[in-house]
């Protein structure tokens, strides 16, 4: 075991001497700092994807590149140019920090000019992004796995419901054969154009039938949790499959699957292990307003059946 900082040079230069192949599952790590770990061994997924999503603004580039439809958005590094572009695009609008936000965290609602004096106090400095708010039927994500030799696999879409910004529960397989062809092209296309070795997901908001990508994750993924019990082979284990060069393992839901988030406040074990076929998750770490501690999955064969252990499941759980 090497313990140390993720972005420390001699830790990561002996953990690439120690290392076939070098992965992560957190996407703040500065690519720079990954740049010599490459000279010595591989790095997969690869240190441009990671790059990428690290950006919200390149993140979008990349998807506008690739013809895949975002919401309205500018880049902003100045109260005056904030002005502007809300102006410009409209509001109500939300303005986010370009990099290190996730969950919500560096993040701003506008909903008119009176509110720019505090979304500069509480975001400030520059290097941001104002998107325009996008009002949407339906959140939802598609994860998938590419290998090196170029063998992507899907995993069904997953519906998603956030609250203040995190994702709070998923059901999943979201079944709509539409939805699901255009996620799966639009996941295609980037997991090739970036030489994709690993497990990728993209989020995209529903808005009148269509998707528009809202971002872009290159990792194992929150709303993937439920493939642990819900599939034949996990997010976790395609990823290791993928990096490894190992054959990708079939993504075939086992059948209808909620996945809870336990946030801030973990909940009582007992009752919810009553709900039978329920899996308990627990993070081990220590509670803390909006922090992700745990989750719970339920499968059952029937979707009307997961709905209503999801139901029972929610009453019992309390996000803080
Ligand atoms: P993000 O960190 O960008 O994934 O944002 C977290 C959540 O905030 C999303 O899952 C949405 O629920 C909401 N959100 C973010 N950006 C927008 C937007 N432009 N319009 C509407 N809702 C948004």
């Amino acid at each position: 075991m090497i313990v140390g900082d993720w972005e420390d040079p001699q830790k990561l230069e002996e953990l690439a001497r120690r290392s076939d192949v070098v992965t992560f599952d957190w996407e703040n790590i500065a690519g720079d700092a990954l740049a010599p770990v490459e000279a010595i061994t591989r790095v997969r997924p690869p240190r441009a994807a990671l790059e990428v999503a690290q950006d919200r603004l390149s993140e979008k580039a990349l998807f506008l590149r690739l013809k895949i439809p975002v919401t309205p958005h500018a880049p902003i590094d100045s109260k005056a140019q904030l002005q502007r572009v809300m102006r410009e695009l409209g509001t109500p609008g939300i303005l986010k920090t370009r990099r290190l936000g996730y969950d919500g965290k560096g993040q701003f609602v506008l909903r008119g000019a009176h509110s720019v004096d505090a979304a500069w106090h509480a975001l400030g400095g520059g290097n941001l992004i104002y998107e325009k708010f996008q009002p949407f039927s339906r959140e939802i994500s598609i994860i998938g796995a590419r290998s090196a030799a170029g063998r992507m696999v899907f995993y069904p879409l997953s519906s998603n419901t956030h609250g203040d910004g995190v994702l709070r529960y998923g059901i999943a397989p979201y079944s709509s054969a539409r939805l699901e062809r255009s996620a799966r092209a639009y996941l295609k296309r980037v997991l090739n154009e970036l030489a994709y070795v690993g497990v990728l997901a993209i989020e995209f908001f529903v808005v009148a039938g269509r998707l528009i990508a809202n971002e872009m994750a290159p990792r194992v993924h929150n709303s993937g949790h439920w493939t642990i019990e819900g599939c034949v082979t996990s997010q976790f284990e395609n990823h290791m499959r993928a990096i490894c060069d190992l054959p990708l393992g079939s993504t075939r839901a086992l059948g209808h699957t909620a996945m809870v988030n336990f946030l801030g406040k973990m909940p009582d074990r007992g009752a919810l292990l009553a709900i039978d076929g329920l899996a308990f998750h627990d993070y081990g770490k220590q509670a803390r307003p909006g922090r992700k501690l745990g989750h719970c999955t339920i499968i059952r064969q029937h979707a009307r059946e997961r709905d209503q252990a999801l139901r029972r499941a929610l009453k019992l759980i309390e996000w803080r």
